[in-house]
């Protein structure tokens, strides 16, 4: 396995991995940028099929959890961490509770969160280990609690704004989309398109998940195999990533390409083929970062969920100023948005960032 050429490393500032045979841990926790603040990611249990492919997919997580948090204004560098999932070590509290005990080894350098295969409850079991995880069950009105309604609040929001903008329509009353993926986010995303008057088609792997949305509300479900070819005006990409690519972008049938998924593009050169293609691309770490922005407010504290609700409400205004902004230099949203967040960190502490980021915010 390479570390430093490894061709996602990009200059990442530190990575630990942990090894605890007692439990069966074994994670990796990957510190992309503390730039703008400690290094704030989500954590994947994943059954990866090589080691490499864990290292691979922690890098490539950790860099866009950096440019997630600063185009997203907040205090935080980015970050992420993988446990490698087997049989051998089943989801457990004991299993947790080493996870929590690897990121307070790091004394507040990472602070992790939910992503896929991770709950609220995995992550309360890590909080009783160390401070340094958010997402932790909410109470009253205080900002906290699973951050997938946020993340699928942001994406619905920014879906309406790439509709506006790509076809041209105020409402999603009658637009077809298609959801890869009906989990925690997917299936949430899915409630508010159909109250919304669209037309819903989904797929999952796993015909559970499947069945508990295609049973509570109005949606087709459609094979894994075709759903981002299916023909519908949105695709909405909320499973996993790299499903963007030379073989998949040239058969995709929508005009627009928004939806939560981590690293929905295989290479940057994808951008340039969606573009190339027609095809509105709304890059994923900034229509996907609601669930980032509650985990941020619980962690700072004394935010409530109304103010959560107002910071993930501006996500479309960031999109818009990207789609603009790509529109007016003929560049792929994704080079935009990239060259956005490289800025801000490369300013971090300089208020000529700020001023980036309050233009892109507030136009
Ligand atoms: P999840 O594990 O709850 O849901 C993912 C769903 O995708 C599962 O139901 C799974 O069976 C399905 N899936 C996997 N491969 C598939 C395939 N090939 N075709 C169809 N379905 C497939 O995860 P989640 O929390 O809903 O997150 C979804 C995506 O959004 C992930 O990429 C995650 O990193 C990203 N994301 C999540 C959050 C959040 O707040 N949860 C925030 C930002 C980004």
């Amino acid at each position: 396995m390479s570390v430093f050429d490894h061709a996602e490393f990009d200059h990442h500032e530190a990575l630990h991995f942990f090894d605890d045979p007692t439990t069966g841990l074994k994670a990796i926790i990957a510190v992309h940028s503390t730039a703008l603040g400690p290094a704030a990611g989500g954590c994947r249990r994943w059954h990866y099929t090589t080691d490499d492919d864990a290292l691979t997919d922690v890098l490539r997580l950790s860099r866009g959890m950096t440019y997630k948090n600063a185009v997203a204004g907040l205090p935080f560098g980015g970050g992420k961490s993988v446990i490698l999932a087997s049989d051998d070590a089943p989801k457990s509290p004991q299993l947790f509770r080493a996870f929590g005990r690897a990121v307070e080894s790091l004394n507040g350098l990472y602070i992790a969160a939910e992503d896929v295969g991770i709950n609220v409850d995995d992550i309360r079991l890590a909080g009783e280990e160390t401070s340094y995880v958010s997402g932790l069950p909410q109470h009253g009105d205080s900002a906290g609690g699973d951050p997938s309604p946020w993340t699928a609040l942001g994406v619905f929001l920014g879906i309406r704004a790439a509709a506006k903008v790509r076809l041209g329509k105020d409402s999603l009353e009658g637009i077809s989309i298609a959801v890869q993926g009906a989990g925690h986010v997917g299936s949430r995303l899915c409630k508010m398109l159909v109250d919304a008057g669209a037309q819903i088609f989904v797929a999952d792997v796993n015909r559970k998940n499947l069945k508990q949305v295609s049973t509570s509300m109005q949606i087709t479900a459609v094979s894994p195999r075709d759903i981002l070819f299916h023909d519908v005006d949105i695709l909405a990409p909320c499973a996993l990533g790299n499903i963007l690519n030379s073989e998949t972008i040239p058969r995709v049938r929508a005009k627009v390409i928004a939806g939560a998924a981590n690293n929905q593009l295989a290479t940057e050169r994808d951008g340039q083929r969606l573009a190339e293609r027609g095809i509105l691309y709304a890059p994923d770490y900034v229509i996907n970062a609601g669930g980032v922005i509650s985990i941020a407010r619980e962690h700072l504290g004394q935010s409530s969920v109304d103010e959560v609700r107002a910071e993930v409400s501006t996500i479309p205004t960031r999109l818009e100023e990207i789609f603009a902004e790509a529109h007016a230099t003929e560049r792929p949203t994704n080079v935009v948005a990239d060259e956005l967040a490289r800025r801000i960190v490369a300013n971090a502490g300089d208020t000529d960032a700020t001023d980036d980021l309050e233009r892109i915010q507030f136009g």
